[in-house]
């Protein structure tokens, strides 16, 4: 087939399909396109491709052709297995799964045991020889057809199960008689004529209405929020996947499970695993039942074992990645059902790409691209003592590592207002689905009393890095009274708890936790990283311990020190006390003492960066930041005047609060501006900044001191500012090469930025402000509706966290340009918040920016994305 031809297919027979068309098959189409063409025994079927279903997306209509391909490729597949679809002796059930791109696990529609009706299933049942499992499949099919395609409530259903479960006294489905899931199989066709809905008996039809809903599933809440939280694009569509049906519930002899080629929590090189006897593969993720472990697999069909540990062995070397695979044992045979890329913690992730580089599978370069540089933050993240003193009320499965502490609520919804109440919250359920997805994102860490590692609630918290334990059988959760037992121990909405993913304890109240480490692991390959990236890498920090800590992280120097995080704390009151002075005299003391304390703080920075550059920017907010709030001094002036207290000192400083107050201080007396006005202030930030330079170079260390001037929007303002620092270099007698630059954060900057270049060293771009100025957005109020914008798809990423490449990114780009022309020698930076978002350290790449410059947790990230960005650069212009 041609190359067009391909990607416009709307249907592919997996044995015909290529592999590495992942757009047009989907994750899960490709891997088992990929499966048989190793030979694998997959069950036989065909892609509905991705390209069918944005074909009827864009037009509401299934595309024409669709189902008379689909009619051909059944025929195709009876043919193929000798079974008929709809018919006998030898019945053919499919199943019709979906599977994006994009890996969105759970998100998207699937329906198992499809083709069964009221007389197929005595077919199936001298089919298989036994009539339990027939009705034990149709009831599942009823279940499932009724909730994704016909859309019905679950709830009936649900209440009929657990009453026909009570009233033959059976743990879980698997204790039914015949005689039981004929009776629910009866009370579950009631259900949906109740419902006013109907089943409809033709395998075709439903074949039909299944692909139909598992199209329609793409745009369902769960998929749409996922695709918000991991930056999908909204009009991929998702293949539909139609499956001969092998059965893991085919009695004793059979089963079904989910294995990891290597732990999906550490990375340890060790086969990972749940089974479960007698099951099929949706009671293994949805963790309703206790799996059993690959051990237990051995000893139960020790032949079978070997044969799958082979298969992961395989899989893994054709992928060169460590693989996720879905099997069934159908009565001693095994069957791979579906393979993908596993999730995996970020420290997983980061031990596999080291590991394979060792094992010669996968390149430095290749490991580099194979960790989420998101996923890093999840490294800095406190965890639990590696000794504690108090014994865990319960332990279960270590399912994503880390700790997490904070009030318990069994209810994803509750979890939902009280983490907006600003509570940290532990999610405690029986077993999580994805309809739990959003209590799951608000909550800090979960645990379940049910499930392995391979459950919905372990495999979402290792997406989302989040600590989770799981399977903590010796938790009992009664989610009607709100509580869990543990024992005696009872567990109410509130409590606080603390779980520890990695072991898998969970205790009563807050224990203390303790900062990560960089494993060496992280070390390695982030010493990889720093070899391929281009982009420095600077730190945002204030203080010389931020600074030291960031240094530790690999910071390449200061990209940026805001000076007015030093005017706070203890500090305020001498700030207060400059800003209220009424003589020189008061005025120049309380300079003196700032200028005393700056001195100190610069010192430290630089001790902290010696031999690295130090971007210091002189104050940038309005003076009224640094002043009581006018409403509380007039509040409380009036209270002391009730009790016949002085308030003379109070009402100065109201008057004063009130000569600063501005109608819009964001565009007011800040920055630049501020510093021309009160004169004596960016004076004496610059000599105590040439002090302390002074000092460490006395000290013999090796300070290298640049000073920034924010808001600049004419190159007169700042032609002034440098003359003025100039004036102070000289002053000092000493002869001192101190770079100025300035902040471009307004737009009229960026366009002149040729002018300005003229006299500046360097500039760092500050996008927080320049976002606030080209959107005309207030960075501090855009929260309020910033996420109905980002829901609605007005915007499709906040542009406060991922440059606006259209817009703001066009400034930079031309500031760049154009500052470089007029100034060859110019220093590029960006200091903004998106300093840290690999999406624009990649931009930044691209427009040539010397460094980005970002808060220390984000230090690792940025080290990371900007190699990954290189190598992406390099690949694709190969
Ligand atoms: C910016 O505006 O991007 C910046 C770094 O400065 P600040 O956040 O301090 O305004
Ligand atoms: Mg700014």
């Amino acid at each position: 087939m041609s190359e067009s031809a391909v990607t416009t297919a709307m249907l592919v027979d997996f044995d015909k399909a290529d592999p590495t068309d992942r757009s047009l098959l989907g994750g899960k189409g490709a891997g088992l396109a990929h499966m048989i063409s190793m030979g694998l025994d997959v069950p036989p079927g065909f892609t509905v491709t991705t390209h069918a279903c944005r074909e009827f997306m864009r037009t509401g209509e299934i595309p024409e052709g669709l189902w008379n391909d689909v009619d051909d490729a059944v025929t195709r597949l009876e043919g193929k297995l000798g079974r008929a679809f709809g018919g006998g002796p030898a019945p053919l059930l499919v199943s019709v799964r979906s599977g994006a791109v994009h890996s969105m696990p759970g998100m998207m529609d699937t329906v198992l045991n499809l083709g069964l009706n009221s007389t197929l299933v005595k077919v199936v049942a001298d089919w298989a020889g036994d009539e339990r499992f027939a009705y034990s499949a149709y009831r599942r099919f009823i279940q499932m057809y009724s909730n994704v395609v016909l859309g019905l409530e679950m709830a009936p259903f649900e209440r009929a199960l657990a009453r026909a479960k009570s009233d033959a006294g059976a743990g879980d489905d698997t204790e039914l008689s015949t005689s039981d899931l004929r009776r629910l199989v009866a009370e579950y066709e009631g259900i949906v004529r109740g419902q006013g809905a109907k089943l409809p008996e033709d395998p075709t039809e439903q074949l039909r209405a299944a692909i139909t809903a598992v199209f329609r599933s793409w745009e369902n809440d769960r998929a749409v929020v996922y695709r918000r939280r991991h930056g999908i694009p909204d009009d991929l569509g998702t293949a539909a996947n139609v499956q001969m049906m092998v059965f893991g519930d085919l009695g004793p002899t059979s089963g079904t499970g989910v294995c990891f080629t290597r732990d999906p929590s550490t990375g340890e090189r060790t086969p990972y695993g749940d089974y479960l006897p007698q099951a099929q593969g949706e009671d293994v993720v949805a963790g309703i039942r206790d799996t059993l472990t690959l051990d237990d697999l051995s000893s139960r069909h020790p032949d079978l074992h070997t044969e799958l540990l082979e298969t992961m062995t395989r899989l893994e070397q054709s992928t060169r990645d460590m693989a996720d695979i879905e099997f069934t044992i159908e009565r001693n045979k095994l069957w791979i059902l579906q393979t993908r890329a596993g999730k995996r913690t970020a420290a997983a992730a980061v031990r596999i790409a080291i590991d394979m580089v060792d094992e010669g599978l996968i390149s430095t370069e290749d490991a580099v691209l194979r960790v989420d540089p998101a996923q890093l933050e999840q490294l800095e993240r406190p965890r639990l003592q590696s000794r504690v003193d108090v014994d865990p009320v319960t332990t279960g499965i270590g399912a994503s590592p880390g700790a997490a502490q904070g009030r318990v609520t069994f209810d994803p919804g509750r979890a939902v207002t009280m983490a907006a109440d600003g509570t940290d919250v532990i999610l405690v359920s029986p077993e999580t689905t994805p309809d739990d997805i959003h209590g799951m994102y608000a909550a800090r860490g979960i645990l379940t009393s049910r499930g392995g590692k391979t459950s919905h609630a372990a495999v979402v918290a290792r997406g989302e890095g989040k600590p989770a334990v799981t399977g903590a059988s010796g938790l009992l959760v009664d989610e009607e009274a709100a509580t869990g037992h543990i024992g005696d121990l009872t567990i109410h909405e509130g409590d606080e708890i603390t779980i520890d993913g990695t072991t898998g304890s969970v205790y009563l109240g807050l224990l203390p936790l303790i900062e990560p480490r960089p494993t060496p692991e992280l070390e390695r390959l982030l010493n990889w990283a720093d070899e391929i990236r281009q982009i420095g890498v600077r730190a945002n920090a204030d203080t010389g311990a931020d600074a030291a800590k960031a240094r530790a992280a690999g910071a390449e120097g200061i990209g940026l020190a805001r000076t007015e995080h030093m005017f706070m704390g203890e500090r305020l009151g001498i700030v207060q006390r400059l800003i209220l002075a009424d003589s020189d005299r008061d005025r120049s003391a309380a300079l003196r003492e700032l200028s005393t304390q700056q001195i100190g703080d610069f010192e430290g920075l630089l001790e902290a960066m010696d031999g690295l550059p130090v971007v210091v920017r002189l104050l940038d907010p309005p003076l009224h930041e640094f002043l009581p709030d006018r409403f509380e001094l007039e509040a409380e002036i009036q209270q002391k005047v009730l009790k016949n207290k002085p308030v003379a000192d109070l009402q100065h400083m109201a008057s004063r609060v009130k000569e600063y107050e501005e109608d819009n201080p964001m565009l007011g007396l800040r920055g630049v501006r501020l510093g021309l006005v009160v004169s004596e202030l960016y004076e004496m930030q610059t000599k105590a900044a040439v002090t302390a330079v002074i000092r460490r170079l006395d000290a013999g260390g090796d300070p290298h001191l640049e000073l920034m001037i924010p808001l600049v929007s004419t190159v007169e303002e700042l032609r002034r500012m440098r003359d003025m620092i100039r004036r102070v270099i000289a002053d000092s007698g000493r002869d001192l090469h101190i770079p100025v630059g300035t902040m471009i954060e307004l737009p009229r900057a960026a366009l002149t930025a040729g002018e300005i270049a003229g006299v500046a060293e360097f500039f760092s771009f500050g996008t927080n402000d320049l976002t606030q100025m080209t959107y005309g957005l207030s960075r501090d109020d855009a929260g309020r509706f910033l996420g109905m914008y980002l829901k609605e798809g007005i915007l499709t990423s906040d542009p406060f966290e991922t440059i606006d490449v259209a817009g703001v990114g066009r400034l930079i780009q031309l500031a760049a340009k154009e500052g470089r022309e007029a100034n060859p020698a110019l220093q590029l930076g960006v200091c903004g918040e998106h300093g840290g978002d690999p999406a624009t350290i990649a931009f930044c790449r691209d427009v040539g920016l010397d460094y980005v410059s970002c808060s220390t947790p984000r230090i690792h990230v940025a080290r990371l994305a900007a190699a990954q960005a290189e190598i992406r650069r390099i690949r694709q212009s190969e």
